[in-house]
């Protein structure tokens, strides 16, 4: 049980230090019409979305008068307990997951989050990051305004509470709302009679639309609908607000269309569960031609295909599937970790890897390995890898990696980090080679990002790897980019065990 009395106090992004990207947030909510016990739903479809965000999560009901929440920090089946769930009940509820990309690793950071106004409750809950954030935040507080937290979830808050004191209903003011605000969000927001869900006009994180019985869901995957019994509907359209009360769902469409979409396609590579379905594409499949276009694109002599447990197993079935070499476990890992896993201090964190993974020696001995992951970021992790399944006899190792290089920072709701930290940066692919001890190395490259949409037609994001940004950057970005100036070819300086 997580100690309540300790918090750390930090006002930066908890952005991670090991080469293992974090996922953002997850959002789960219901309109129920039926017998439901809500916040039982919710407590499921939160567990599903786990992936998205392990450092907080969150419950808010409400009955048309009183508002109920109960979040903090930690796993959704550690926060929450029977007792908890008894008294969370309500004709409408929503829950978030927290991984923070923005805002500290606090407890008043964890959504949802409640305010209230002159209407009475406001509960909001967010997946994404806005990027004039600090500018609207900046101008509030010059106005007087007080925050309780370091999210943008709360600028969200305050503008569309302020836009409902002029406008006749709520879904008015989250439309003016998002004439406001730039950036990436898929949003729930609870009034005392409605649930109503929105994603911003160019669609960078997904939203659905499940139905079960007479009541309505809203999550961020399918994967969370399935498992609270629901059917999937649709997706919410990029800059669609959908607005569920009692005579049913309305769809508000003023902001479709007026942006070009872009959807991040690291949530087909990585972020979403494999069992998800996103804009009507399968990301299990998604994954699987991403390992198919990789044989095509770096074909190579080996004995055995292996994937890196668990984001790089999807790509691999792929890759063995197009080249005919046999896909195999040749990695294991401790499925006892959890992502609560205390990552070891800088010094020990070879350990922490070895403690993670572990090779299958029986597979790899005497064979000739390509090993299949989503991606490198820090590079700090490969090659711990390849030295371990070299230990256990493998005779060749080749890295095939089933994304492009990341050269930039996301300013979406996710940690792929700043320039001076990226590997593909800093070394050719040579260096990253030499750095991370393989036989030979392989990025998917950008002009196949298009084929993980499988043939559906909408855009997408993917400034982490070519800089192309949907939006206008925050004004950390140059700041970050004078500071990082990139010094390319530096001697690797990883050590290898
Ligand atoms: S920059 Fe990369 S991670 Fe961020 S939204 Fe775009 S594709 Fe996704």
């Amino acid at each position: 049980m997580i100690d309540k009395r300790i918090e750390t106090i930090s006002d930066t992004a908890g952005y991670s230090d090991n080469d293992e990207l974090k996922e953002e947030c997850g959002v789960f909510g219901i309109y129920n019409n039926d017998d439901l016990d809500s916040g039982r739903v919710v407590y499921y479809g939160l567990f599903s979305l786990q992936h998205r965000g392990q450092e907080s999560c969150g419950i808010a009901v409400t009955d048309d008068t009183v508002v109920k929440q109960y979040k903090d920090m930690g796993l959704v089946p550690d926060v929450f307990n029977s007792d908890i769930l008894d008294n969370l009940t309500g004709k409408i509820a929503v829950g978030h997951v927290r991984y923070s990309t923005a805002g500290g690793s606090i407890r008043q950071n964890s959504q949802p989050l409640v305010s209230r106004y002159l209407k009475g409750a406001l509960t909001i809950s967010h997946n994404g990051n806005l990027v004039n954030a600090l500018q609207l935040r900046e101008k509030f507080e010059n106005e007087g305004f007080i925050f309780q937290t370091t999210i943008d979830t709360e600028v969200i808050a305050y503008v569309i509470a302020r836009e409902r004191v002029k406008n006749p209903s709520i879904e008015e003011a989250i439309s003016r709302m998002m004439d406001i605000v730039e950036g990436s969000y898929a949003l729930l927001v609870m009034s005392p009679k409605k649930l109503i869900g929105c994603r911003d006009p160019r669609g960078i994180r997904p939203l659905v639309i499940g139905k079960r019985g007479n009541s309505y869901i809203l999550s961020s995957e399918s994967c969370a609908l399935d498992s609270v019994g629901a059917e999937f509907v649709r997706d919410v359209e990029p800059g669609e607000i959908v607005v569920i009360d009692e005579t049913g769902l309305h769809s508000i469409k003023t902001h479709c269309g007026k942006k070009k979409t872009a959807l991040c396609i690291f949530e087909l590579i990585y972020f979403a569960r494999p069992d998800s379905y996103i804009e009507g594409i399968s990301v299990y499949e998604s994954r699987k031609e991403a390992g198919r276009q990789l044989a095509l694109e770096h074909p190579v002599d080996a004995d055995l295909v292996i994937g890196v447990p668990d984001s790089g197993i999807d790509a691999a079935i792929g890759y063995s599937e197009q080249s005919g070499i046999p896909y195999g476990k040749g990695l294991v890992k401790n499925r006892y970790i959890g992502r609560t896993f205390i990552s070891p201090t800088q010094s020990a964190r070879e350990d922490g890897v070895k403690i993670k993974l572990n090779a299958l020696r029986s597979a790899v001995e005497g064979k000739r390995i390509i090993m299949v992951d989503d991606s490198i970021v820090r590079g700090t992790t490969v090659a711990r890898l390849v030295k371990i399944l070299r230990n256990a006899g493998a005779k060749e190792v080749h890295m095939r990696v089933s994304s492009p290089p990341f050269m930039w920072p996301c300013y979406y709701g996710t940690d792929v980090p700043t320039r001076d930290k990226l590997i593909a940066c800093r070394y050719s692919l040579d260096e990253i080679a030499d750095v991370a001890g393989v036989d030979s190395l392989g990025y998917l490259g950008i002009d196949k990002l298009e084929s993980l949409k499988l043939g559906a037609d909408f855009g997408h994001c993917d400034a982490c790897f070519t800089g192309n940004y949907p939006t206008e950057l925050p004004p950390v970005h140059e700041e970050e980019e004078k500071d990082n100036e990139i010094e390319i070819r530096k001697p690797p300086k990883f050590t290898i065990l």
